[in-house]
């Protein structure tokens, strides 16, 4: 899908990951078409989806249409900022920078 902010997945199991449909939720800071892959990050009581996560630059949540997984690449468009996926000390998904 143009623009999606995931670019490469780490190639496990591509069959059984989950779709998603995404929905504009007022993101301004990138054109009309991506909006619906960011939104604003509600702070720590925000649970984040299967399918979303945490930008640790700009601290906006990413989204994607399908399922994300740890080794997954994504691109973020607000601070333009390439990252990787990885499974975080508590368990839920986290990105780091890739430079
Ligand atoms: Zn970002």
């Amino acid at each position: 899908m143009p623009g999606e902010p995931l670019e490469r997945t780490a190639g496990e199991h591509e069959e059984a990951r989950q779709r998603f449909v995404l929905e504009d939720t007022g993101f301004r800071e990138v054109p009309e078409k991506y909006r619906r892959f960011y939104r604003y990050w509600q702070g720590p009581g925000d649970e984040l989806g299967l399918n979303e996560v945490l930008c640790p630059v700009c601290k906006v949540v990413v989204r994607s249409t399908r399922e994300l997984r740890p080794g997954d690449r994504l691109y973020c468009m607000a601070c333009m900022t390439r990252m990787r996926i990885r499974r975080g000390a508590d368990g839920r998904l986290e990105a780091d920078c890739e430079y």
